[in-house]
């Protein structure tokens, strides 16, 4: 094992803590900031706590914003028949560049699983139930993950809204089983929406 100087140590020890990055990129990625421009050092650490400052969840849909309301709750254009609901903000920005969807989306934040300690209520899917008390929406989709824990998730938001005048649709075809939302292509993506079926 390769030992470093203190300062080093710790900053590949953080780059370690990223997902995706093994011990030889943590090295490489150390090494390359190093060399860097102190200004460009400087800005790299200043745009971590910025996101880390200005960013908090939207006030009715939970997507990531720097205002009260997120750009697509603030867009009055938008189809308010409709909510799509999700697992993060990644697999949003996914079915926006299919631009397919012109409705509203509410993001839950993760899915049910129990084997994680994960139940309804650590997930956003109260704040969904209050939402549709009170709005317009006819049409419930949604494109929770087809995994196991987005399948249990959109069974029990389904039961949620059973006896509702709300219809309750889910992504159909085109995205693998056990895959995720966020690495399917615009255009799978879109078949999955448009073939959407009622569960
Ligand atoms: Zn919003």
């Amino acid at each position: 094992m390769t030992k470093f100087i203190p300062s080093i140590n710790k900053l590949i020890d953080e780059f370690s803590r990223l997902p995706g990055i093994g011990k030889k990129s943590a090295q490489r990625l150390a090494f390359h900031i190093i060399n860097m421009e102190q200004s460009d050092a400087y800005n790299f650490a200043e745009a971590i706590l910025d996101v880390k400052r200005k960013i908090k969840y939207c006030e009715k849909c939970f997507n990531i914003t720097e205002q009260q309301y997120c750009d697509i709750c603030n867009d009055p254009k938008r189809d308010d028949h409709m909510i799509c609901v999700v697992e993060s903000p990644r697999d949003l920005i996914a079915i926006e560049n299919t631009k397919e969807y012109r409705g509203y989306y509410h993001v839950l934040h993760g899915a049910i699983s129990p084997m994680d300690g994960i139940g309804p209520n650590e997930i956003k899917i109260r704040e969904l139930i209050i939402r549709l008390q009170s709005d317009e929406t006819k049409e419930v989709i949604i494109a929770t993950n087809p995994t196991i824990e987005g399948e249990a998730t959109a069974m029990y938001i389904s039961k949620l809204l059973k006896g509702t005048d709300i219809n309750v649709t889910r992504l159909a075809h085109g995205i693998p089983v056990g895959g995720d939302l966020e690495y399917a292509d615009e255009v799978t993506l879109a078949k999955a929406l448009e073939g959407r079926r009622t569960i």
